[in-house]
């Protein structure tokens, strides 16, 4: 008997926590599959995928850095994710057994604060790579005022404002937020594990604003620590991590993952 199977790709890869994900949702479920993390380096993608796509059992994979948007050269993109974000995540087989990419890390990144209204709400974000493309396509869906984009670069920042057609201000990491702002997402790499913390001033926050950090390794980033130390509601990077996961999951595994044991997963993952 075969077995199902899909895969999270990157180089390095051994720090990945989707096989940890993938695997406790399997399990819950019953379902005879894996998941596995496999190290592809950069010249070996084109390899992988016609390897891969010839292998029945294989259902797709997660893609991650630094190959989200060398993915595209060697797999359709039906959805056009090329255009939008980027950059893909995921790659499935469609119903009739085609590779196809997509990205799942802007609904992923949408998912904790779906109950949020922020049409026409001041957000301040930080970070100009993949991931906060994914963030600013999924802000502009959901209709955001004006983006406050602060970058150790501002001009990556003003060129990926315009491309998302948001309207605001890209500024240096050291300017201060908007005193207006609903939302502040940090989507750049500072504040993980071995980069600088991100010193962001966040008096002129309004008491009602919602820090959300995307960094994950550690959960707990000095960013997040100052926002509830002063008293502010806060997202952290696992609920994106869980979100994007579990729509990869279903199209993988064709089965919705048991969101209603989050909190065993969590533990699971900080353990
Ligand atoms: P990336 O494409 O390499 O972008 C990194 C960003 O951080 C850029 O804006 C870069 O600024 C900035 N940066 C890096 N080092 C810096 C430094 N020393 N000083 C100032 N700015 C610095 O990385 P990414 O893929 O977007 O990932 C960013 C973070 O998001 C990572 O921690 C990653 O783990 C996390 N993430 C989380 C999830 C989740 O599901 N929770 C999903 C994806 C990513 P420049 O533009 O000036 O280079």
């Amino acid at each position: 008997m075969t077995t199902p199977y899909a895969e999270v790709i990157g180089d390095p890869i051994a720090h990945s926590k989707s096989p940890l994900i993938h695997r406790f949702w399997l399990e819950r479920l019953g379902i005879a599959g894996d998941y596995r993390a496999e190290r592809v380096a950069a010249d070996g993608l084109a390899g992988y995928f016609a390897a891969r796509a010839a292998d029945p059992d294989w259902r797709g994979c997660n893609v991650t850095v630094p190959h989200k948007v060398a993915a595209l050269d060697h797999v359709p993109d039906p959805g056009g994710v090329r255009e939008s974000i980027g950059a893909a995540n995921t790659v499935f087989r469609d119903g009739s057994g085609r590779l196809a990419a997509t990205n799942t890390d802007a609904a992923g990144f949408l998912s904790p604060i779906a109950d949020l209204d922020l049409g026409g709400a001041a957000v301040t974000v930080v970070g100009a790579g993949g991931a906060a493309r994914a963030v600013l396509f999924a802000l502009s869906k959901v209709g955001v005022g004006r983006v406050t984009l602060l970058n150790r670069t501002p001009l990556k920042a003003a060129a990926l404002l315009a491309g998302f057609g948001l309207k605001g201000d890209a500024l240096p990491l050291e300017a201060r937020p908007r005193p207006d702002t609903a939302l502040l997402v940090n989507a750049s790499a500072l504040g993980m594990a071995g980069q600088p913390p991100l010193s962001l001033d966040l008096a002129p926050l309004p008491e009602d604003a919602i820090v959300y950090d995307i960094v994950y390794a550690p959960l707990e980033t000095p960013l997040l620590a100052a926002a509830r130390a002063r008293g502010l509601d806060t997202v952290d990077g696992l609920e994106m991590l869980i979100g994007q996961a579990a729509l990869a999951f279903e199209l993988f595994f064709g089965a919705a993952p048991p969101r209603e044991d989050d909190d065993a997963l969590r533990d699971l993952l900080l353990a």
